[in-house]
């Protein structure tokens, strides 16, 4: 029987993709650029109804009389095909430039980071805000010392795609409150607790005020105003 190897350092994340998922939630809230955000959740959209349409169970391929299969130009497939245009050219907005930068050397380390950058002249590179930076005169802001807080739009957009990639972009989320949250389970549908008896309250109210029509409407039946 192996020994375990002690030099196997446990693993302690949760998840694949944790890291990524962290980020982005966390800039998906903490980001001053509404505009890079509504474009990154735009790609996520996009993404998810292209995949949507993609998984609709009605077939479209026909098989011919010698037997060879033919994909059918059928409703579906058009907007299959549209979704993944709109996928297309939302992602073209982003021309980049891989990076590599190295920090000058401090107590003899030297620190390298791989990233992306705005190809020059291009739109995301014209449009794209710089995130603030804390610095001398700048007010310092808690969220600068969350991952992900001073992350830009490419960031985020790198985020995105390794989500994709490993399958989890869908869950990240939306919440009622305009809180972004990563679900712990397939069904959560509110960041917290709160949220969720807040919806619950809502609907409440939403329900007495049609049982309260229908017992306004019976009456009115009853006593024949209306037939
Ligand atoms: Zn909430």
């Amino acid at each position: 029987m192996p020994k375990t190897d002690s030099r196997i350092r446990k693993n302690t994340r949760q998840y694949h993709g944790q890291t990524d998922a962290e980020s982005l939630v966390n800039w998906l809230n903490v980001t001053e650029d509404r505009v890079g955000r509504a474009r990154v959740m735009g790609i996520v959209e996009a993404f998810l109804m292209a995949l949507y349409q993609e998984s609709a169970p009605e077939p479209d391929n026909s098989t011919l009389g010698d037997g060879t299969h033919r994909r059918l130009t059928t409703a579906r497939r058009k907007l299959v095909e549209a979704a993944t245009r709109k996928l297309d050219r939302l992602l073209a907005y982003y021309k980049v430039i891989p990076s590599i930068m190295i920090l000058s050397a401090q107590k003899g380390r030297v620190q390298y980071f791989v990233s992306w950058r705005p190809a020059p002249g291009s739109k995301v590179a014209l449009h794209g805000r710089t995130v603030p930076r804390p610095g001398p005169g700048r007010e310092w802001k808690k969220h600068y010392e969350i991952p992900g807080g001073q992350m830009g739009e490419i960031g985020a957009l790198f985020n995105v795609l390794e989500l994709i990639k490993t399958g989890l972009i869908y869950k990240v989320s939306g919440c009622r409150c305009g809180i972004f949250y990563f679900k712990k389970f397939a069904h959560q549908r509110f960041c917290s607790q709160k949220c969720k008896l807040a919806e619950f309250r809502t609907n409440d109210v939403v329900r007495e005020k049609r049982n309260e029509y229908a017992r306004k409407l019976y009456h009115l039946h009853k006593t024949g105003k209306v037939k």
